[in-house]
């Protein structure tokens, strides 16, 4: 018998492995920008013809190579990164397997010109389906230009199977994408067909995502930044009420290499649960520094995914800090009131953000009097300076939208009139309609007042304390010794929401005062819901403690779908739901109001 294993010519193994490295014209151009990086350009520009099927040149201006090197560099396993197997524990350029030259000059035809600063002139070196066809020297600046010419010339499978140009042309620009927002301090172009695409001015990381994404990013963008032993954190995160319907603008860099990670983005979507739709995605661009010891990014040959030593800490210190950034700023509600209504007084001041969220309070005005029967605007009837309104709805409309008929007091007579000259409607017992200038605010109440109730929660547990109210007849609360311990864990910040609780012994607790929004309901159930549902989300860390009570009170006590509302409490609803940080989502992740448009309106006629 003949032996028969043969060891391959090294263009066959070289092409065969470039299937690995070299996937589509994108690919090439991560590497080539990639080795740009690592040779210290400061300008690197991009030029494309065709998607990249035609032509892909990168142009540096960094270290270039000697001639020998320039030989050199289309080998493979040639690199001048790492020379032993320790260095790959400490890896901090973006290439160290010296194989994406040799794989690219596998299946295309490659002409590189390269210079160092301390040669007269550079080396020019045309190399095709791995085999050098000229080598010359060529008068050029300093720094590096590969050009790349009809990529998978010789291997047309792959060339078929390239999709159209703009889907390529898309890969090129994510591509480009990612290696340019981490390296804001470096200048970049893309021209593709002649036309320049971005120019990439140096500077910080908000103007490189501004000079990608647009200007407008400037207003959208919250700072992140989070330092903690091993690990540190830096980048931003787009402001909720911009998140977006598609999945998009979600980059996530470890080392400033891009990667994905459904992991630690769940620990961002979860820092955002509360504020974002669940049909829509949030928008991140950040950096996770950390030691590369402390990481293994060698497991992929196209090196977007990494195995973390200790991801559940980067999961806790990455969600902190998403959570730290939301928390600090006041998101305001982008909504423009109807002027008409009459109501822009109000409006306007509960959209000025700054305002402090306001207990639910009846503004009444002491001196109107309900039996004077003219039409005529009261001045001072609400701070602001309130008009009521002027067109009168025709009929008995409280009859037609279900409002209390049986005899009511002065006071809610008061209450009435003043209401009555405002526009909120209550539909079926559980929405508030009103007026704004785009057409009709339709608002849940239920979800509303959560989405209220949580952000007050929220400030009274940073140490605005609750106003309790007394129990008359305290009640005692018995549990196991597990919840014993876990409740006196929870007792600052529940103390912080009026809840005034006492132990009498180790299990057993007397509940002495409840928050003053708990009136009426059973202290006892409530404290033990409180414990349920912070035994399943049980965290070790202290602001999802806190947002997990504030999530639970609020579902608890807030006002539920159909109950009968007086167009005051209506009006406060929707009065503290816009003096909200986040109005537009409920802590459950459900919308707090839709709006109905006048355009769409038009369409239904
Ligand atoms: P790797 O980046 O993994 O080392 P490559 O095949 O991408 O492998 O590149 C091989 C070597 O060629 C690099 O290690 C580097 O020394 C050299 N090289 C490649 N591109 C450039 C460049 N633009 N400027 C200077 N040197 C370069
Ligand atoms: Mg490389």
């Amino acid at each position: 018998m003949l032996d028969i294993i043969k060891l391959l010519p090294d263009s066959v193994a070289n092409q065969i492995a470039a299937g690995e490295v070299i996937q589509r014209p994108a690919s090439a151009v991560k590497e080539l920008m990639e080795n740009a990086l690592d040779a210290g350009a400061t300008q690197i520009d991009l030029v494309v013809k065709d998607a990249g099927k035609s032509m892909i040149m990168v142009v540096d201006n960094g270290c270039g190579m000697s001639e020998t090197d320039a030989r050199l560099c289309f080998e493979r396993h040639a690199t001048s990164k790492i020379s032993k197997a320790e260095d790959l524990f400490a890896i901090r350029t973006m290439g160290f397997r010296g194989e994406a030259l040799a794989s690219i000059a596998a299946i295309a035809q490659v002409e590189l010109k390269t210079r160092r600063k301390e040669d007269e002139v550079g080396t020019k070196i045309i190399n095709e389906g791995s085999v050098v066809k000229e080598q010359s020297l060529v008068p050029m600046q300093p720094g590096t230009t590969f050009t790349i010419k009809n990529l998978f010339f010789n291997v047309p499978a792959r060339r078929n199977f390239l999709k159209s140009a703009q889907a390529e042309m898309r890969h090129i620009i994510e591509e480009f994408t990612r290696v340019t927002l981490m390296n804001p301090e470096i200048g970049f172009t893309l021209t593709s067909d002649g036309k320049e695409m971005y120019h990439l001015y140096p500077g910080n990381l908000k103007q490189r995502i501004m000079g990608l994404f647009g200007a407008s990013y400037d207003e959208k963008l919250l700072h992140v930044h989070q330092e903690a032993e091993r690990v540190c954190i830096d980048g931003y995160i787009v402001k909720a009420e911009y998140a977006k319907k598609t999945r998009g603008e979600q980059y996530f860099f470890v080392n400033r290499r891009f990667i994905k990670h459904a992991y630690l983005h769940h620990a961002i979507e979860n820092a955002f649960m509360e504020m974002i739709p669940k049909d829509s995605f949030p928008g991140y661009f950040l950096n996770i520094e950390v030691d590369p010891a402390d990481i293994d990014i060698n497991i992929h040959p196209t090196k977007t995914e990494v195995n973390f030593l200790d991801v559940k800490l980067v999961y806790a210190i990455l969600h902190a800090a998403v959570r730290k950034a939301i928390g600090q700023h006041n998101l305001s509600p982008m909504i423009d009131f109807d002027e008409s209504a009459d109501l822009n007084n109000d409006f306007s001041k509960a959209m000025g953000m700054s305002t402090p969220l306001a207990i639910p309070n009846v503004p009444l005005d002491p001196n109107f009097n309900p039996f004077r029967k003219e039409n005529t605007p009261h001045e001072s009837h609400r701070e602001g300076g309130y008009q009521p309104q002027r067109h009168e709805p025709q009929g008995d409309w409280r009859l037609l939208y279900g409002e209390r008929t049986d005899l009511p007091d002065e006071a809610t007579m008061v209450a009435e009139e003043h209401k009555s000259s405002c526009h909120y409607l209550q539909v079926n017992q559980s929405y508030i309609v009103t007026t704004v200038k785009s057409g009709l605010l339709v608002v849940d109440q239920h979800l509303a007042h959560m989405r209220v109730l949580f952000e007050k929660y929220l400030k009274e547990m940073e140490g605005h304390s609750g106003v309790s109210q007394q129990e008359l007849f305290p009640q005692a609360l018995t549990l196991n010794a597990n919840d014993a311990s876990l409740l006196k864990e929870m007792m600052p910040e529940l103390e912080n929401l009026g809840f005034v609780l006492e132990q009498a012994n180790p299990t057993t607790f007397m509940v002495n005062g409840t928050p003053s929004d708990a009136a009426g309901c059973d202290a006892i159930a409530l404290l033990e819901k409180i414990l349920d549902n912070s035994k399943i989300n049980r965290t070790d860390l202290q602001l999802d403690r806190k947002l997990n009570l504030a999530k639970t009170m609020a579902t608890q006590l807030s006002i539920k779908a159909q109950t009968k509302l007086s167009e005051l409490e209506m009006q406060n609803i929707v009065d503290q739901l816009f003096a909200c940080n986040v109005a537009e989502v409920a802590p459950n992740g459900k919308k707090t109001y839709v709006i109905v448009g006048v355009e769409e309106l038009e369409g239904r006629f």
